[in-house]
Order: structure tokens, then C-alpha cells, then sequence
């Protein structure tokens, strides 16, 4: 079974913009943006077009690249203190000069829809989260729509960062899953990745994971995004593209479930994050 993220998106997007129709207010998001990375304006376009599909609102603050940490906590502060914004966010990387975890701290927890600061970390490690950072609980929410189960599995997770790995890991433990934490010092990778029921690969090594490091029966949750050259476009010009972590073509003979990439958790973060932002606002307006 393929594991379409785009689907499963759609389906809990109709969901989702259903439950926003019955609220006071429009939820709404501020994305903080720090100088004019390509990448990261893409993102941004993204979040907006999703967050007007399922109406909520997205406000983008852009700041210059070399701006101060105090001048970007001074902004945090009054959006902390806007009743107005339900949600606040800080689009990462973040350039070398500003430390993330400052900022994702800064954040009220209730706001931290990211969550990625200590509060909300803290909550998924104690089993009762608040905000579950969003990637994470797309995979999760991806496996959930295909009626996969962690509950009982041995989950393999590649990848240890705050971001992605970490937290995946928590949920799929909270889940019930048996999980093993796999990263750049663990010793026999593929004995590990081979061992899964359920394997989550988010290192960002394109064509990490092959045929020798999977098996027959496994569900496979590639979260990797990587820009590689492809074909060539004309002669000289080779194209870009993106792939996953793992080598699709090469392991879909083999295992059971895959997801794509692009196509897979991709769209099912943009979605979480929108129903963190969501449950923000029900937080933030109960009286
Ligand atoms: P990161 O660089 O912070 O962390 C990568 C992790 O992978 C590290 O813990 C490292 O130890 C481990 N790793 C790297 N090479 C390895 C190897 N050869 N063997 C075993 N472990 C290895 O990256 P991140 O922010 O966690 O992102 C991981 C990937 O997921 C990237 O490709 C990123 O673009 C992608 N990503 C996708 C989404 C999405 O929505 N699909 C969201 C966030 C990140």
C-alpha cells in the first residue's frame, strides 16, 4: 500500500475546516520569518495556502537577516500578548547568530503550535501533550488514516533531532510502539532498520535506507526532503528534484507500506500544524 499523505490530507482537511466554520473567530497564525531564504518563503506560501483552505488566517512578519535576539523577543513578546494571534511560530533555519531554542521558548506554550519549546516537549515526554510538533504527528496521523497501529510494534526511528526525530519517537512510545532511536553513532544501522515493523526515516541522506536495510511486511514512513540532480532538463542543465531518505523504487518490491516522497508526510505536516493551531484556539478562548 502506497501511504498517500495528499489523501489522507484532504480527507482530515475537510475535517478540520468543518470544526474552524464552528468557532468565534478566525484562528489565527503568525509566522515570524528571518531574512529572505528561498526555501523558507516557500514553506510560508504553503502554510497560507493551506490555512485560507481550511479558513484560518496566517500573518507573515518578516524581519532582516541580521536582526537582534532582543528585537525578535520584544516581537514575540507583544504576539504572546495579542489575543488576536492564536498560534506564533518562528520559520527555521534560523541564521547562525540567533539560537532557536531561545525563541521557541519565548513562546507561550499555548502559542508554541510548533511545539518545540521545553513546555511542550516536556508534555509529550510525560505522555499528555499539548502541541505535538508537526511532523511528527503527521507520521503518526499518516499511519492512523491507513490503519496502521504502533501499538505492540517495534518502531525504528532514524534520526534523533528536536525537530523530527526526537519527537516521533516519544509519540510512537506513547503510542505503545517498542521504539529504537537510530543516529549518525549507531553502530550496525541497517541490522537495526531491518529488525522494524514500523520504520520512520528522517536522517536527510537521500538513498539511506535500500533494499538491504528493509524487509518483507514493514511500513516505511520516509520523512526526508532532499533536493538532488535529476535528468537532464537540456544537455548540461540537470534538473532538480526532491526525493526521500529512502530509495522508493528499490524497497517497494519489499516491504508492505511506503510513503512517497513528495507526496506523503510532506502535506500531512502542513496539516497538523493547522490542527494544533486549531486546538490553540480552543484552548486560548475557553472560558
Ligand atoms: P537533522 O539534520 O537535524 O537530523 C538528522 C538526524 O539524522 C540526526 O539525528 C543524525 O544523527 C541522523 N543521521 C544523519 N545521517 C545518518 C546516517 N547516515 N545514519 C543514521 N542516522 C543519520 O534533520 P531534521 O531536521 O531532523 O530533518 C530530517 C529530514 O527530514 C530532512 O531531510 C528534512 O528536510 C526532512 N524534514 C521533512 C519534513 C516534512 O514535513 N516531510 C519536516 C521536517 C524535516
Amino acid at each position: 500500500m502506497i501511504l498517500d499523505g495528499q489523501k489522507a490530507r484532504d480527507a482530515k482537511a475537510d475535517i478540520l475546516s468543518k470544526k474552524i466554520t464552528g468557532f468565534s473567530a478566525v484562528p489565527t497564525l503568525c509566522i515570524i520569518q528571518v531574512g529572505t531564504r528561498e526555501e523558507s518563503t516557500l514553506y510560508i506560501e504553503q502554510k497560507k495556502k493551506f490555512g485560507a483552505k481550511v479558513g484560518a488566517q496566517v500573518v507573515h512578519e518578516q524581519f532582516p537577516e541580521d536582526v537582534s535576539e532582543k528585537t525578535l523577543l520584544d516581537f514575540i513578546a507583544t504576539k504572546n500578548a495579542d489575543t488576536n494571534i492564536h498560534g506564533i511560530i518562528v520559520q527555521m533555519p534560523l541564521p547562525k547568530h540567533l539560537n532557536p531554542l531561545v525563541f521557541c521558548n519565548a513562546i507561550l506554550p499555548e502559542k508554541d503550535i510548533d511545539g518545540l519549546g521545553a513546555v511542550n516537549t516536556a508534555l509529550l515526554a510525560e505522555g499528555k501533550p499539548m502541541h505535538i510538533p508537526a511532523t511528527a504527528k503527521g507520521v503518526l496521523s499518516l499511519l492512523n488514516f491507513y490503519g496502521i497501529d504502533p501499538k505492540g510494534k517495534h518502531a525504528v526511528v532514524v534520526g534523533r533531532s528536536h525537530l523530527v526525530g526526537k519527537p516521533t519517537a516519544a509519540l510512537l512510545l506513547n503510542s505503545g510502539a517498542t521504539v529504537t532511536v537510530c543516529h549518525r553513532g549507531t553502530l550496525d544501522l541497517s541490522q537495526e532498520t531491518k529488525s522494524a515493523v514500523i520504520l520512520v526515516v528522517a536522517a536527510g541522506v537521500p538513498r539511506l535506507i535500500g533494499k538491504n536495510q528493509v524487509s518483507p511486511g514493514q511500513t516505511i514512513v520516509d520523512v526526508g526532503i532532499n533536493t538532488v540532480l535529476g535528468d537532464h532538463l537540456e544537455e548540461e542543465i540537470p534538473k532538480r528534484k526532491i526525493v526521500g531518505d529512502v530509495s522508493f523504487d528499490e524497497v517497494l518490491p519489499i516491504v508492505e507500506n511506503i510513503s512517497p516522497v513528495p507526496g506523503g508526510v510532506g502535506p500531512m505536516t502542513v496539516l497538523s500544524l493547522f490542527e494544533n493551531l486549531a486546538s490553540a484556539f480552543e484552548i486560548q478562548t475557553r472560558s
